[in-house]
């Protein structure tokens, strides 16, 4: 049987191009996807996978609709926190709410999810936790306080769950995308986004199966021994 593996915001960008490279790979997949109905059905019906609807930001939400994929599908063995939004703007301008907005959806649902799977990874011992963070959470971003502490949040809980998890199997680690062609980046106003291109090393921005690759080979067998880490992949412009 093959393993079941959850993507969250698996129907579209970067998420898409995991839940892709894992079902090429051998899993099951399993996406997640927030209100974007359009995409998820194109997804079904490109890849013959599972979509289920889901706030990542709402524990009750997630914990219906994960006891639902285990009914139906199986146990989560692989989770993929991918599901993300920004908020931007300037400290001295940003609205509580989209601090919270963003704290909740990028970085709160990392412990929601973790939470409803990992008692069934213990007991199975084995589990794979990956967390798509950012290099703006490594590096910080001008207009971004919000996102970059979500996502250098995620970066300790990485590390701090790894901990916890080692000695079950159990297997944790970060992913640091740059600037990746998403609909997340098509937002950015151009001037900006070539000013960005100009800081990037390998002269251009990223493609979602680049991540996806580096997704899938965290989730294998073969990355058994690799724990904890945070693994950066954004063209040489922010060497941690
Ligand atoms: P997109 O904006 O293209 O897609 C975001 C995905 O997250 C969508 O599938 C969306 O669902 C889902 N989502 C958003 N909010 C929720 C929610 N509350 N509950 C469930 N699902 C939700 O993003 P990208 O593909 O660009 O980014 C994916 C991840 O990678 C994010 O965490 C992002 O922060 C990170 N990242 C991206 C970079 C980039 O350059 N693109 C760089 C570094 C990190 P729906 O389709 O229903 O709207």
């Amino acid at each position: 049987m093959s393993k079941v593996a959850l993507v969250t915001g698996g129907t579209r960008g970067i998420g898409l191009a995991i839940s892709m490279q894992l079902k090429e790979d051998g899993f099951q997949v399993v996406a997640i996807y927030h209100g974007n109905e359009e995409a998820a059905e194109k997804f079904r019906a490109d890849t013959k996978c599972h979509a289920y609807k889901a706030d990542v930001s709402n524990y009750e939400d997630c914990k219906a609709v994960f006891e639902k994929i285990k009914e139906e599908v199986g146990a989560i063995e692989i989770l993929v926190n991918n599901a993300g939004i920004t908020r931007d703007s300037t400290l001295h301008k940003m609205k509580p709410e989209n601090w919270h907005a963003v704290i909740e959806t990028n970085l709160t649902s990392c412990f929601y999810t973790s939470h409803i799977v990992i008692n069934g990874m213990r007991e199975r011992g084995f589990g794979r936790i990956i967390n798509i963070s950012s290099i703006n959470g490594q590096k910080g971003q001008f207009g971004q306080t919000n996102y970059s502490a979500a996502k250098a949040g995620m970066i300790g809980f990485t590390k701090a769950l790894a901990l916890e998890g080692a000695a079950k199997g159990i297997t944790v680690n970060a992913v640091c995308p740059g600037y990746i062609e998403t609909d997340m980046t098509s937002a950015i106003n151009k001037e900006v986004l070539d000013s960005i291109i100009r800081q990037i090393p390998i002269t251009r921005m990223g493609k979602p199966e680049e991540i996806a690759a580096a997704v899938s080979f965290l989730a294998s067998d073969k990355a058994a021994f690799i724990t904890g880490a945070t693994l950066s992949i954004n063209g040489g412009q922010y060497m941690a």
